[in-house]
């Protein structure tokens, strides 16, 4: 059949969504996107109030090459749509009694670590190296596959490093550093992947290369930039976006998805594609097409959910970088508080992020932007009380270790927490970033891209293949769309 003539149709406008929406327009495919909230991005919408504009969701611009692949698969580039700025220092670790901060090269970081602790550069450059070779065997021979097929983990290369699959990124990084903020600098970017570094395999070490390899950067504008960059190429390739479209079911037919219900309307395709959370989607159909039970899910690992704030401060503030965390309280507890014994944080880490340090366009003039995030277990009971009293926590120790007070100069103030997570995105449990990477949920072992019992029904998102995050998500997109055309 012609391609020109088939009718996709797409629940939700985050990243994987637009993504697959521009593959499949690319391809001759007939896209139409349906998103329930008034603006697009899903996750990564913005928030502008009175010159302060907050990203609302993702804020680490992180593994460059990946939006730069997804760009060039149009012709296009990064610069076409935004200007991107390496972040120097890339951030700042404020612990009980030290600030370690990470510089923009190998040269920088490896200085601040032999500041800490004597003779770890040397460890920290193989460490690198080996985070080098896995980010190239991941990228190159992993993550852009489809999830279907064990296979898909077998290459000459992961063969040789198998064991880098059933250790974990904790005892790898504790084989050669001693001191417990070297630790913890070096296990923090694997928490982007969702789960405790204890039940990471050491493979995702190349989580350490993206991060002091590659680098942090900012689209000036914020990341919201990315989606406005995505929603034009989706348009420019004929994609018609709707929003204020919540879809309400997914119409089945002789075990045929017939089309999406939206609005009380039927709009009828040839193929559906969800990129909502997963869980809901699969609730979109009647439960004998369901491919999941609720006790699949209940077992999952999930990414925490987050208690978010959005601070506008009418002066500038000191001490604080870009991205800041604060690692001042121990991560072991918090993490037990999120995974193991759920249950509001005693002694939360958080992390703050101030756009305008580096971004003029993103405050008033002699105002901070502040983005304040506490990881927390999904499912908590949320409530103004509990928001307020954790507010009142971070904001006394973000004033102790940055030595200031600040609390006199907010002028804006807004929160997100697990029940806007589950009311705006209809997240699962208010995950905030789906499913967690661990060894039993990795690649083959998550929920699948296509539907096992309805043949043309696809899944994308950070709940599938490869994982949560931004990059991953892009990948996604593209994946599904590959799925789909060959599905055709
Ligand atoms: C607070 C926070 C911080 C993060 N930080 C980072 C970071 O720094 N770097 C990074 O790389 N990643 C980060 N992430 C993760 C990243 O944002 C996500 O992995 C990514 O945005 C997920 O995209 P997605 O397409 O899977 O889903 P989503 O963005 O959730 O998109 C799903 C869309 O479906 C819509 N939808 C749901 N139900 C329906 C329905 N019935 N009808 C129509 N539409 C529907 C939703 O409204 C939503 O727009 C962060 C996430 C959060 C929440």
């Amino acid at each position: 059949m012609n391609i020109n003539n088939k009718k996709v149709v797409i629940i939700g406008s985050g990243f994987s969504s637009l993504s697959a929406a521009s593959y499949l327009a690319q391809k001759g495919f007939d896209v139409s996107l349906y998103e329930k909230n008034d603006t697009v991005g899903g996750r990564a919408r913005q928030l502008s109030k009175g010159g302060f504009t907050f990203d609302i969701g993702p804020s680490w611009y992180w593994m460059p090459d990946i939006f730069d692949r997804f760009f060039a698969d149009f012709g296009k580039q990064t610069s076409d749509y935004y200007q991107l700025d390496k972040l120097n220092p890339a951030y700042k670790i404020f612990f009980e009694d030290d600030v370690i901060t990470i510089g923009d090269c190998m040269d920088k970081i490896s200085e601040e670590f032999e500041r800490i602790e004597e003779g770890s550069s040397k460890y920290l450059k193989k460490f690198i190296a080996k985070a080098q070779s896995n980010y190239d065997i991941a990228i190159n021979e992993i993550v852009y596959r489809p999830g279907i097929s064990p296979l898909e983990l077998v290459t000459s290369d992961t063969i040789t490093r198998v064991d880098q699959f059933f250790k974990t990124i904790s005892q790898e990084v504790r084989k050669k550093f001693k001191n417990p903020k070297l630790i913890s600098t070096l296990e923090f970017p694997v928490l982007f992947l969702g789960a405790k570094p204890s039940k990471t395999p050491a493979f995702y070490s190349f989580m350490n290369f993206a991060d002091f390899g590659l680098g942090t950067w900012h689209p000036k504008g914020g990341m919201y930039q990315i989606i406005i960059a995505m929603k034009s190429l989706a348009e420019e390739l004929g994609v018609t976006i709707y929003t204020n479209s919540p879809v309400e079911k997914i119409v089945v037919d002789g075990g045929k998805a017939k089309g999406i219900v939206v609005n009380s309307e039927t709009i009828a395709a040839d193929m559906v594609l969800s990129g909502a959370d997963y869980h809901h989607s699969e609730s979109l159909l009647d439960k004998p097409h369901r491919q999941y039970s609720e006790k699949y899910w209940a077992r999952k690992t999930f990414a925490p959910s987050s208690l978010l704030f959005f601070i506008g401060f009418d002066k500038k503030l000191k001490n604080i970088e870009h991205h800041n965390l604060f690692f001042d309280t121990d991560f072991g507890q918090h993490a037990s508080e999120i995974y193991d014994d759920p249950k509001w944080p005693s002694r939360p880490l958080f992390y703050a992020n101030f756009p305008s340090v580096t971004d003029a366009s993103m405050a008033p003039r002699n105002h901070e932007t502040g983005f304040f995030l506490i990881p927390i277990a999904p499912g908590l009971e949320d409530t103004p009380a509990l928001r307020n009293q954790y507010f009142d926590i971070i904001m006394k120790r973000f004033q102790e270790r940055t030595e200031q007070i600040v609390e006199n100069n907010i002028i804006f103030k807004n929160s997100f927490c697990v029940n806007d997570f589950k009311e705006q995105y209809n997240s699962y449990k208010g995950n905030a970033y789906g499913m967690a990477n661990t060894l039993s949920q990795t690649a083959f072992m998550r929920p699948g891209l296509k539907s096992k019992k309805i043949s043309n029904l696809f899944f994308t998102g950070q709940l599938t293949v490869p994982g949560p995050g931004v990059p991953p998500s892009l990948i996604s997109g593209k994946l599904v769309a590959e799925l789909m055309m060959k599905n055709n």
